[in-house]
């Protein structure tokens, strides 16, 4: 078998031992005859042809439109240049109707099950979404497992090539305009998606995974729904983290070795990365602002009064308290929550007029960071004031209850003293 007539295969976890560059494009002949005779049609675009059953409507027509779009965006995330790109094409299927495809031999070769995506080499197929968001965001993330593969030699490991896939799928398309890697800002923008919702209840029901079970991911077999969450979380988490953004993409060059995740252990081995991801599960939320809800180390550990920004996330004191002994923390001071676009005027204690996820918005909350545990995921209710008896040694962290989406509209700081 010459190395451009590999197999490439994705979404059914091949793991990182694909490895080779499809050099020569191949795509299965089309008998267009018979096929439309079964009703099947061709759609064509610069980088996508599109062969379907379903009928024609704008959201179908135009996903060779998207697909070109998108061709542009992942040429400039992936750093290949426009030029290098401009003869790439997939072939595509979209399918109603399998049965179909399937009598004209137009399915995947080696009788390879999918549910509703699938992509090998430079050809993909999908499966009808009830959803006209769904059905972009299925081409988009089997297109770039496609791009990845044939223009970077591999898609790495299970869970980089499908967090990537989710991450570059998750899109805006508007006005022929369409921007990739988007946090979505609420569930309507993303029918059928529903990412967040599943890391929201593993948060909530005390199972989230910890950042070495989301690496393991997609080492053998298929995916379930909520592993594709994960591994969408965790790219699009490093790839808006302020400090790590460059770091995560950088990566991407590597991304044909077979150590991919020894090397992605070993880049962020000096990091908090297990902190910040902690932090991050515990409040993922439609609209999460990476840029503010990134923690904030502490610039000085002998201060006896902090300062807490309202408009920010977790922000570290410097205080190192220990196990078993008692702290009693207080906080004053005057600042805006704005929570709907309505600015509330608000002290430490929060206003109990309005909630967020169960206490008073505003309220100054806490989180002492020890060896074991997520201490993010039940924060700590200070207020005004509290006694801390920590259970662990840990330094403790700050922050006002806001949503992690309406942080860009708070104003002031309390200022927090131990004794
Ligand atoms: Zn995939």
């Amino acid at each position: 078998m010459r190395p451009w007539m590999l197999p490439l295969a994705v979404c059914l976890f091949l793991g990182t031992s694909l490895a080779a560059v499809a050099e020569r494009p191949e795509y299965r002949k089309v008998d267009e005859r018979r096929a439309g005779q079964l009703g099947i049609r061709k759609i064509v675009g610069r980088h996508l042809w599109l062969y379907t059953d379903l009928p024609a409507s704008n959201a179908v027509d135009e996903l060779p439109l998207v697909f070109d779009a998108a061709v542009a965006e992942w040429a400039e995330y992936f750093g290949i240049s426009p030029q290098h790109v401009s003869r790439w094409k997939m072939q595509g299927f979209l399918m109603r109707d399998r049965e179909k495809f399937a009598a004209l031999k137009l399915l995947p070769p080696g009788d390879v099950e999918f549910v509703n995506g699938y992509a090998q080499g430079y050809e993909l197929w999908l499966s009808e979404q009830p959803s006209d968001y769904y059905r972009r965001h299925l081409l988009l993330h089997e297109g770039t497992h496609g791009f990845m593969h044939t223009q970077l030699g591999s898609a790495g490991p299970g869970w980089y090539s499908e967090g990537m896939a989710e991450l570059l799928g998750t899109h805006h398309w508007e006005d022929a305009q369409l921007r990739l890697g988007v946090m979505p800002t609420d569930r309507q923008e993303v029918p059928m998606w529903g990412r967040i919702k599943l890391i929201r209840e593993a948060s909530r029901a005390g199972e989230p995974l910890g950042l070495n079970a989301v690496l393991g991911l997609g080492q053998r077999g298929m995916l379930s729904t909520d592993q594709y969450a994960w591994c969408w979380a965790l790219c699009k988490f490093l790839d808006s983290h302020p400090q790590w953004q460059s770091t995560f993409r950088q990566l991407q060059q590597q991304v044909a070795e077979p150590e991919f995740n020894q090397r992605f252990l070993e880049t962020f081995r000096d990091t908090k990365l297990d902190q910040e991801w902690n932090a991050y599960v515990a409040s993922l939320d439609y609209g999460y602002d990476a840029e503010r809800m990134a923690i904030i180390s502490a610039t000085n550990r002998n201060k006896k009064t902090v300062s807490i920004a309202a408009n920010r996330g977790w922000q570290a004191t410097g205080w190192q308290l220990l196990a078993g002994k008692e702290y009693e923390v207080t906080a004053t001071g005057q600042f805006q929550i704005a929570h709907d676009s309505q600015p509330w005027p608000c002290e430490p204690g929060g206003v109990t007029l309005r909630y967020h996820e169960g206490r008073p918005l505003g309220m100054l909350l806490g989180a002492i960071q020890s060896a074991t545990g997520n201490p993010y995921a039940k924060p700590l209710a200070i207020g005004l004031g509290q006694t801390l008896k920590p259970e662990q040694d840990g330094q403790l962290y700050l922050r006002v209850n806001d949503s992690p989406a309406q942080l860009s509209d708070n104003q002031g700081s309390l200022q927090v003293k131990l004794r």
